[in-house]
């Protein structure tokens, strides 16, 4: 079937961390998308508008909530990264196509979940938990979310504030370069998932972020953590 296109006025715009912005859009008519969808935005170059490209952003707001959020870890010198960072501004048009993506909870037989993201690779799991949530989900459900260091950190009030208003939701956030200061989980998301989760072998997994750590996730889970492939479920940001 062939993908529509649609256009959407940008609502909000900011910097909320060390190169990392969020956006959110207007949900254009007739938009409809299931939590952990992506959509394929078409990407001006900075410097000559008529040259366009597509690129993959995921949807981090739920399905039920009312605008579109995105977030973009900005990559110094990528198209995306310059157009987002240095072009888009609240009341600009954008156009995109979507949705598009597998990435979605599995609709039965799983228990109990784990989400593991790296930075940016939060968007979909955001749009996973809040919407499950919203529906009653009341299974176990750990994320950990892991950025570089302190000026990575972003949205971590909001999920911990989820995680107050649910008994069944835990959030634990890991620096992997913390600063002699920090007080917090210290280490990746495989090791962390270690040290904070005794149960791992009865998660299934929803992991978010970098090839190689979504790589060294699925590798782990199977062959260490005993956690049949079915479930473990990925997205890579290539
Ligand atoms: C399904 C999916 C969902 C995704 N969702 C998200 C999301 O929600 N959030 C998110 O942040 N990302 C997401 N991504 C990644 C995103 O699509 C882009 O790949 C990423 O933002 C980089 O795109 P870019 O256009 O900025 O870089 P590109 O232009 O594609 O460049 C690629 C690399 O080359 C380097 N480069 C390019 N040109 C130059 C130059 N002139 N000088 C120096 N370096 C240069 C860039 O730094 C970058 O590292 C997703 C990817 C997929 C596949």
């Amino acid at each position: 079937m062939p993908l529509t296109t649609f256009t959407a006025r940008c609502t909000g715009h900011r910097q909320i961390a060390h190169d990392v912005f969020e956006f959110t859009l207007a949900k254009p008519e007739g938009f409809s998308f299931q939590a952990g969808q992506f959509v394929m935005f078409q990407v001006p170059l900075v410097d000559k508008s008529s040259d366009v490209q597509n690129r993959a952003f995921s949807i981090a707001s739920a399905p039920s909530e009312p605008e579109l959020l995105f977030v973009a870890k900005i990559k110094q010198g990528g198209r995306a990264g310059r157009w987002i960072s240095e072009l888009l501004k609240e009341e600009d048009d954008v156009t995109f196509q979507g949705p598009l993506g597998n990435f979605t909870l599995a609709e039965s037989g799983e228990s109990k979940l784990l989400f593991l993201a790296t930075c940016s690779g939060i968007a979909p799991l955001r749009s996973q938990i809040v919407e499950a949530l919203q529906q009653g989900d009341s299974r176990p459900m750990d994320l950990i979310f892991c950025v570089r260091g302190e000026e990575d950190l972003f949205w971590t009030k909001e999920l911990e504030a989820i995680a107050q208003a649910h008994p069944n939701v835990h959030v634990h956030v890991s620096l992997s370069r913390p600063s002699a200061g920090w007080k917090g989980l210290s280490g990746h998301v495989q090791d962390v998932a270690l040290e904070v989760i005794a149960d791992l072998p009865e998660r299934s997994i929803y992991v978010c972020g970098a090839p190689e750590m979504v790589k060294s996730v699925r590798a782990k889970a199977q062959e260490e953590w005993n956690i049949l492939k079915e479930r473990v479920h990925s997205e890579d940001y290539v």
